[in-house]
């Protein structure tokens, strides 16, 4: 089985995932931007049952601005924010695709919050797009 290991930026918080992600998802709500200082979260789901965590994390909970609990795990050392968790999704872990450093990790199959995407980024071609909370939207280009 496939194995992919995903770590924070000085080795101490490891997670190893068996086989691969149910989905990965990109992000551009204002969460997301302030938690990674960046212009999106890239994030793959796995079930915990196929994913082994190893090195102690510290952990940020957060209501997000959707009412939505996470609890954000982070290396205490390094402060890369390697994986969530959703209390309500409790058999799902959300894993920071940019802790993977895998080039030929899954591509993204939906875009949250195109209303708050930079416009300059592009999302690959016929991806699910959700324009905010509650709206789906398939846009075909
Ligand atoms: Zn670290
Ligand atoms: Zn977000």
């Amino acid at each position: 089985m496939e194995k992919h290991i995903a770590r924070c930026q000085c080795g101490n918080v490891n997670v190893e995932c068996v086989g691969e992600s149910k989905y990965v998802g990109m992000c551009s709500c204002d969460d997301c931007q302030r938690r990674t200082g960046s212009a999106f979260s890239l994030t793959s789901w796995f079930d915990k049952s196929n994913v082994k965590i190893t090195g102690k994390v510290h952990v940020y909970s957060l209501t997000e601005h959707n009412g939505i609990e996470t609890n954000y795990s982070f290396c205490p050392n390094c402060s890369s924010t390697v994986f969530f968790e959703i209390p309500r999704n409790p058999s799902g872990l959300g894993v920071s695709v940019g802790c993977f450093t895998d080039q030929n990790f899954a591509q993204p199959t939906v875009s949250f919050y195109e209303a708050k995407r930079l416009p300059w980024i592009v999302v690959p071609k016929g991806i699910n797009r959700v324009i905010a909370e509650g709206g789906s939207e398939k846009v075909s280009d």
